[in-house]
């Protein structure tokens, strides 16, 4: 593993000499774990990278420091005892760099106690930097989205078959008991598993709560993991029940809306081109309205990254890319529903990572 790091740190150096960018600073969040390996802990205490032409070094809590495998030809450790002012040991490595790139997730207690030693400096993301790599995955990132991307589906066949019960049990229930599914089918941490029956289904992102679950409404199921450092993230739906007229037209138009959205995922055009073909389909079918979201996100290491398939981002996608299309339609009060598949960009066109039946099962 040594060599990819190396490798993703000389890259991060070119990125930086590109975009005039003299210090790369790094928190807690993906950008750490991408460049060296190493998964800080959301803590209290300061965990820092700072890559400079010359150097990289990790400034880490010294109860900390036994968890980072050690490279030391790619970066070197500074481990800080509790008296030590770890700010002052980050400072004095970014030196005199003039425009600073940080990390996004970097708390920003930190930053503020930074900023007095850092006078007359201009700073940046490191999405400039560290993002531009990250969107482009290689093939074993793509093969563990795929691997992630299997999970998931299996879970999702479970509750396409009804092993997972429903009618009678509350949101939170099903929420728990597919949590534990995603976990049994090798998910290393669940990130989410969103379950809204009937009017909760309207709200795109309600959080599983103690509504009991009925005969005659649709249940929408959104979930995903991490599962060996990347994310799987998929919508399905069930109608408990023959769903009435009106949920199973709508569900036809979301299918389309949504293949439309994949077919659009092809090399060279932009990402914004994907939300419009799924949106397209809506708005003729009239449920403009009613899809309130952006059509997808990019997943990776991180279950939403660059890029974003959002009305405005003329990015244009590249072989590597890979992102979740999901149309949605909401109407408030009554019923909610969203069909959702990761893809990768290929040069062989649009490639999905999720298999599951896309219908709206019956149960
Ligand atoms: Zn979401
Ligand atoms: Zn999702
Ligand atoms: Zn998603």
């Amino acid at each position: 593993m040594t060599s990819l790091y190396a490798t993703r740190i000389g890259r991060a150096r070119r990125q930086m000499h590109a975009r005039g960018v003299d210090a790369l600073l790094v928190s807690v969040g993906f950008d750490l774990p991408y460049l060296i390996g190493y998964h800080a802990m959301p803590l209290e205490r300061l965990t820092a990278l700072v890559v400079t032409s010359e150097r990289a070094t990790l400034v880490v809590p010294r109860l900390e420091a036994a968890r980072v495998t050690h490279h030391p030809e790619v970066f070197d450790i500074v481990a800080w005892n509790e008296t030590d002012d770890p700010v002052a040991t980050t400072a004095t490595l970014i030196g005199s760099s003039r425009r600073i790139a940080v990390g996004d997730q970097m708390w920003s207690r930190f930053l503020v106690e930074l900023l007095p030693h850092l006078k007359e400096r201009e700073f940046v993301r490191s999405v400039d930097v560290v993002g531009a790599m990250r969107i482009n995955k290689d093939d074993a990132e793509i093969a563990s989205l795929s691997a992630a991307g299997a999970a998931a589906d299996r879970v999702a066949a479970q509750l396409q078959g009804g092993e997972i019960p429903l009618i009678g049990r509350t949101e939170a229930q099903v929420s728990a008991d597919i949590s534990a599914r995603l976990i049994a089918e090798g998910h290393d941490v669940v990130n989410f598993a969103i379950v809204a029956a009937g009017e909760n289904a309207a709200s795109p992102h309600h959080h599983a709560g103690d509504r009991v679950i009925k005969h005659g409404e649709i249940v929408l199921c959104d979930f995903g993991g991490t599962m060996a450092g990347y994310c799987s993230d998929i919508t399905r739906c069930v109608h408990l029940g023959e769903p009435p007229a009106d949920v199973a037209r709508a569900w036809m138009d979301l299918r389309r809306a949504q293949e439309a959205g994949v077919a659009a995922g092809i090399v060279g055009a932009t990402c914004e081109s994907v939300d419009a073909a799924a949106r397209e389909v809506l708005v003729e079918a009239g449920w403009g309205g009613y899809f309130i979201h952006r059509t997808g996100h990019g997943i990776g290491m991180e279950a939403h990254e660059e890029p974003y398939m959002v009305s405005g981002n003329a990015l244009p996608i590249a072989a590597g890319h890979a992102f979740s299309v999901e149309p949605g339609i909401y109407v408030e009060g009554k019923w909610g529903m969203r069909l959702e598949d990761i893809v990768v960009a290929t040069e062989a066109g649009p490639r999905r990572l999720n298999h599951t039946p896309r219908d709206l099962v019956v149960l």
